[in-house]
């Protein structure tokens, strides 16, 4: 059987991936065989989401479905931060994996209470919704789920007495630890920034969270780490760093999904208060202008926007939201040939030439004298992937050491190290 449960934590605390291992625990101490233990994210952009939108799903070998349901409905109900408004958990248990329509729409999409609940009847899924039963959404989703690419992640928890206090680590450990097995984990800390980006700051009960590539990778990247006494660990499989919310773009925007779309830069990127960087992309398939943002926070992806020029081919990657493409990471495809935006001084006369055409040279504009040479805009910045800084992006989105263009690949060479 597979139990699914989403939305059990707050900003307060809590989180759903501590109570779904905490469930795995106590189902095996029952004498069950817990199978994987699967962390889906869905849709970012969902405006009541508490978090990360983090949905999970437990596959459990044999046993009776109405005992282990019990389990999970008092686990939630001595657990669940129940007082946060935005807060409304839901469990739900299938026999089998039902149709994945509803974890790609939960996933790209959205997705209603009303249309949970009445695929929840229609498999006679055992389920309970709290409150205002939201957290179905994503306990169905999760339990639908198909991952036809997968990355992992190691969770450490906190012990019960060490909440609310800050989190004890030797951030140096986490940097030899990221060193040693990078290219195979990511998001462990910003190197440009010099920070540790993969320890929460808020109350709830993660200590740290490795993500790579395999179970192998991420335990022994856990083995380099110094920190606190933790209670325990549990590895995760997930659609995390796997685009899977992103949708190709064919003509139609709609506000709050995800796209990928191709075009050309439409206008010179210019760099608006608060540091946010803003360009229009005309898209391929509709020759639709949409205005693209990469905010402040994304940091370095600001750099590579700022050094695009109309014409630079893109395939851009995003949320569209309230008419605007927040941008999480782009790839050049082809570096437009621009000409210099100063015209040279006339060498017979020093008057101010003007182009005589794209490629023919200048003109002088009072003693008539031609330059036959045409002078090129010398780019700083090549083919391939710029994506987000670590602490700025999402949970979905793969990372470019994940990308496996050929660009990417020798974007990547510097950084591969074996253990
Ligand atoms: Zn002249």
């Amino acid at each position: 059987m597979f139990i699914g449960m989403d939305d059990t934590d707050s900003p307060g605390g809590m989180c759903t991936t501590y109570l779904g291992a905490m469930l795995a625990q106590i189902l095996r101490h029952a004498g069950y065989a817990v199978g994987e233990l699967r962390l889906v994210r869905l849709n970012p952009n969902v405006v009541w989401r508490t978090r990360g939108n983090a949905a999970v799903c437990i596959e459990v070998a044999g046993g009776k479905p109405e005992e282990v349901f019990q389990i999970a409905c008092e686990l939630i109900e001595k657990y669940a931060m129940f007082d946060c408004e935005k807060t409304n958990p839901g469990v739900v248990i299938v026999d089998e994996r039902p149709d994945p329509v509803l974890y790609y729409q939960a996933l790209q999409r959205l997705c209603t209470i009303e249309e949970a609940i009445e695929q929840l009847d229609n498999i006679r899924a055992l389920y309970r919704g709290y409150k205002c039963g939201r957290g179905l959404i994503g306990a169905l989703a999760a339990v639908s789920s198909v991952l036809p690419d997968a990355t992992y992640e190691l969770l450490t928890y906190r012990s019960a007495d060490r909440l609310g206090t800050p989190r004890m680590f030797e951030p140096e450990s986490f940097f030899a630890s990221a060193a040693a097995t990078a290219p195979h984990t990511w998001d462990t800390v910003d190197s440009a920034a010099h920070a540790v980006v993969c320890v929460p700051h808020g109350k709830d009960p993660v200590l740290y969270g490795i993500r790579g590539e395999s179970p192998e990778w991420v335990a022994q990247s856990v083995t380099l780490l110094r920190s606190e006494k933790s209670a325990f660990s549990q590895i995760w499989r997930t659609n995390q760093g796997t685009d899977a919310h992103l949708i190709a773009y064919t003509g139609e925007l709609v506000g709050g999904l995800s796209y990928q779309i191709d075009g050309s830069v439409a206008s010179v990127p210019e760099t608006r208060r608060g540091g946010h960087v803003r360009f229009v992309l005309r898209t391929d398939a509709s020759g639709q202008d949409i205005p693209v943002f990469a905010f402040e926070p994304t940091k370095d992806l600001r750099h590579a926007v700022r050094k695009l020029l109309p014409g630079d081919r893109i395939t851009a990657c995003g949320s569209y939201q309230k008419g605007v493409l927040h941008l999480e990471k782009f790839r050049l495809n082809a570096v437009a040939v621009a000409e210099r935006r100063v015209s040279p001084k006339c060498p017979i006369c020093g008057g101010r030439m003007t182009s005589a055409g794209r490629g023919k040279g200048y003109k002088c504009r009072s003693c008539s004298a031609r330059i036959r040479e045409t002078e090129w805009l010398e780019r700083d910045i090549t083919e391939g992937w710029y994506e987000a800084s670590p602490g700025a992006r999402r949970h979905l989105a793969k990372p470019i050491i994940r990308m496996r263009d050929a660009a990417a690949e020798k974007d990547n060479t510097s950084d591969n190290k074996e253990i």
